[in-house]
């Protein structure tokens, strides 16, 4: 038996029987699109995430570019965010033809770095009049909070929005509090291989506020306003199908109880592998959780690296480096004009991170096997 990077079949054994139920269901009242299963896990989700709305859609990054079409994001503005993300958080932005602006990242958490964050706000306050600073999208990268204590009243006390990018983190928390509940908005992904998946693609935008909230159901269907066909803004076809809510209704019964075995199975490896020469296991600040998307851990560098994800190949163990390259780095960003330096610790994680394999239902025994193999 090979160990899997992801167990998607292990878990589908736990819901068949719910899931074939949902999407019977769905098929039996035939409205494919929108239909009861939407607003049944809005508002599971959102009283889940201890916020007032939640608003289902096609995909993250759907819930990314809703998110800034509803804060009115266009050319010349300039959104805050970090070059050590997945390609859609910053492609969201310069889709709307704003304007990403990187800042580098924490060394421990991976994640914006706040002193940084004050840093660049100052410096395009002071030399890019052509950009207004409008907003920061944070992210909780491998599913572990942002430093929402300090990134939030530097992004109010700037006069910026805060979009919680929690497409790894649903499920995590922040001092006690559920990640979406942080931000103006927070969006988060159901890919099948993010904490919370469903068996195709699907997300969804939380908000507190209401005004947000009837802006982001505008944008969802193309900007409509009260009636169907009066369009009183731009929008897109951003909505989640009703089969994918009926899968997410099945999985999020088990969900609580996943979060937790994540949280076992990452305190496994934190055991098992705190002796592996030069291996940096990651760590969570006090009070935090993560829901650990990924169990990413650095080596000293990538030579390091090479011979350790060697080893794990060898073996028939998959493992994965998120990420290989930085936005800043990235052909797509090429008119930016960042070259390699502009963001040091970010570039010396990438060169350095991998990631294991992760799921609730990784077995002890194969942890062991992880471990032995990198010992050797
Ligand atoms: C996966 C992901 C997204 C995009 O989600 P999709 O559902 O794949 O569109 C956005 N941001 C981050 C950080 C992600 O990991």
């Amino acid at each position: 038996m090979t160990i899997p990077f992801i167990d998607l079949k292990a878990q589908y054994k736990l819901v068949d029987e719910a899931v074939k139920k949902g999407i019977d269901g769905v098929l039996e009242h035939g409205a494919y699109v929108m239909g009861p299963e939407i607003g049944a896990l809005e508002s599971h989700l959102a009283s889940f995430s201890d916020v007032k709305h939640g608003v289902g859609c096609g995909s993250g990054t759907d819930a990314l570019i809703m998110a800034l079409m509803a804060l009115g994001i266009g050319p010349g503005d300039a959104v805050f965010t970090t070059p050590f993300t997945f390609m859609a958080t910053a492609e969201a932005i310069a889709l709307l033809g704003a304007t990403p602006v990187f800042v580098d990242i924490d060394p421990i958490t991976f994640n914006i770095d706040p002193d940084d964050l004050r840093k660049k706000i100052g410096e395009i306050k002071d030399k890019r009049k052509d950009l207004k600073p409008k907003g920061v999208i944070s992210v909780d990268l491998f599913g572990q909070p942002a430093d929402y204590d300090r990134i939030e009243p530097l992004a109010h006390n700037n006069g910026l929005f805060l979009i919680v990018d929690a497409a790894q983190s649903f499920g995590a928390t922040y001092q006690g509090k559920p990640v979406c509940s942080f931000g103006d908005v927070a969006c988060t992904s159901f890919f099948p291989a993010k904490p919370l998946g469903c068996y195709g693609d699907g997300g969804m935008v939380f908000a507190q506020n209401d005004e947000l909230h009837k802006l982001l159901v505008s944008v969802r269907v193309h900007g409509m306003g009260e009636d169907k066909y009066e369009n009183v803004r731009l929008g897109i076809n951003g909505r989640l199908d009703s089969m994918q809510a009926a899968v997410l209704l099945a999985k999020f019964e088990i969900f609580p109880d996943e979060v937790i075995k994540r949280q076992q199975v990452a305190a496994r490896y934190g055991a098992l592998l705190n002796d592996v020469d030069g291996l940096t296991t990651p760590s969570v600040p006090e009070g935090n959780t993560s829901v650990w998307a990924q169990y990413s851990v650095l080596a000293t560098d990538s030579d390091h690296r090479e011979e350790l994800m060697g080893k794990l190949k060898e073996n028939n163990i998959p493992c994965v480096i998120y990420y290989p390259k930085a936005l800043h780095l990235q052909k797509a960003f090429a008119n930016l004009g960042h070259v390699m330096g502009d963001f040091p610790v970010c570039e010396n994680i990438s060169s350095r991170i991998f990631s294991l394999p992760m799921y609730p239902y990784l077995k002890a025994e194969d942890q062991e096997t992880i471990a032995s193999v990198l010992k050797g």
